[in-house]
């Protein structure tokens, strides 16, 4: 059966080029980056490479404004509580949005039970937050802003330079989760408002479990992991160094390739959503059409459950997700869509396709071949539909 990948928001397949990079590190270079020794020191080299590759994706002005992670979801946390924790002689509010990634949701949630004061902005029915609700919403207490550069359930990207400017007239760091803007949106914290930002490279074919974070020169942060003095006494424990390989490699070639393949991934994105809107009836698609990633579709289909259309998919070889990937297995609507306004049923009829690097016209030829049939098929079974 052929076999469909349409999940890389959840994650991507690690590229060949990064796992032959990888390999040595894994078995002959095994020594440990902080030794000085011969077998330390090339590990030393290969993570200083690393760290200038990302450095150089992110458009950071120095490789020293790179912090290596356990991945994004550590990052989210690093920024937010470090920035808090730090700044908290000066204020304990911070301001985020409805629609964040549960690790920058969860971390903000943290603070709250230590005292802090949240707000969460709303967003509206494309997922946009407002700027005069944000410029409201801030107070003297006000020490960190964190709004994501795209959401990873629909695609939407953030006015991130207007925000950015906001808070810097206002004194107010500005943390953005890019994780899901790397490598697919146009992106380098060069002439961007942003003091701190957050990637992971399993979302751009390279492994799990690492990632980093911009930190812009001069930004007061506490660490959040204590222990050695790695990662300039930032993020102590031994450094992940095949990971970071990995993470070097991934950066590098995307890069490089990501301004060809935005166009790819956007031309082939259309297509299936046409498609979509042209064989079936009663769909929406959910977020703006514009101002989105280039991969992303997130579609509703009416009168449905998203989990029984996934499992439909999953048995013909697609692979697609419900809500976020977090979310599914249980089946609460998504708070994204729910924040955007989706009343609970259709929010529950919807459907994530997020395109890759390995999939071509043809998977999506497939996939409208196989969806329509199985759509009608539910709705046919389904109580709520009427023709
Ligand atoms: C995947 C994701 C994360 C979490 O990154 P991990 O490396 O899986 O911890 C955070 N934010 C967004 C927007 C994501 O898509």
């Amino acid at each position: 059966m052929r076999k469909v990948y349409l999940d890389n928001n959840a994650t991507t397949r690690m590229r060949e080029e990064v796992f032959d990079a990888m390999l040595p590190f894994c078995k002959d270079v095994y020594g440990n980056a902080s030794s000085i020794h011969q077998f330390g020191r090339p590990a030393r080299v290969a993570v200083d490479k690393a760290r200038q590759l990302v450095a150089g994706l992110l458009g950071a002005s120095s490789p020293e404004e790179i912090i290596f992670t356990s991945g994004g979801t550590e990052s989210d946390n690093f920024a937010i509580k470090g920035v808090a924790h730090a700044l908290a002689g000066k204020g304990n509010h911070i301001i985020t949005s409805a629609i964040e990634h549960s690790a920058v949701l969860n971390a903000s949630r943290a603070l709250e039970k230590d005292g802090y004061k949240v707000t969460y902005l709303p967003v509206d029915g494309y997922g946009f937050i407002n700027l005069d609700d944000l410029k409201s919403a801030i107070t003297d207490k006000t020490v960190l802003i964190s709004i994501m550069y795209a959401n990873n359930e629909v695609g939407t990207i953030e006015p991130i330079r207007e925000i950015g400017a906001i808070a810097k007239e206002r004194g107010i760091y500005f943390h953005t989760d890019a994780v899901q803007a790397v490598g697919k949106a146009v992106f380098a914290v060069k002439g961007l408002p942003v003091d701190l930002v957050s990637m992971s490279a399993h979302k751009i074919y390279g492994p799990k479990g690492v990632g980093a974070i911009y930190i812009k020169k001069g930004t007061r942060i506490d660490a959040i992991m204590h222990g050695g003095h790695h990662e300039m006494n930032k993020r102590a424990g031994t450094e992940n160094v095949p990971g970071l390989i990995g993470l070097g490699k991934a950066a590098e070639l995307s890069g490089k390739e990501a301004p060809e393949e935005i166009v790819r991934l956007r031309k082939m994105r259309d297509y299936l959503c046409k498609g979509i809107a042209s064989k079936i009836a009663h769909t929406r698609i959910n977020g703006d059409p514009d101002r989105t990633l280039p991969n992303t579709a997130n579609i509703g289909f009416k009168y449905l459950e998203g989990e029984s259309i996934m499992l439909n998919l999953d048995m013909e070889g697609i692979a697609v997700s419900t809500g976020s990937a977090c979310t599914s297995g249980t089946l609460e609507p998504s708070h994204v869509l729910t924040a955007m306004g989706i009343d609970a049923a259709d929010a529950q009829g919807s459907i994530r396709f997020s395109l890759g690097r390995d999939n071509t016209k043809e998977d999506m030829d497939y996939v409208l071949e196989i969806l329509p049939p199985i759509i009608q098929r539910l709705r046919d079974m389904s109580p709520l539909y009427e023709k």
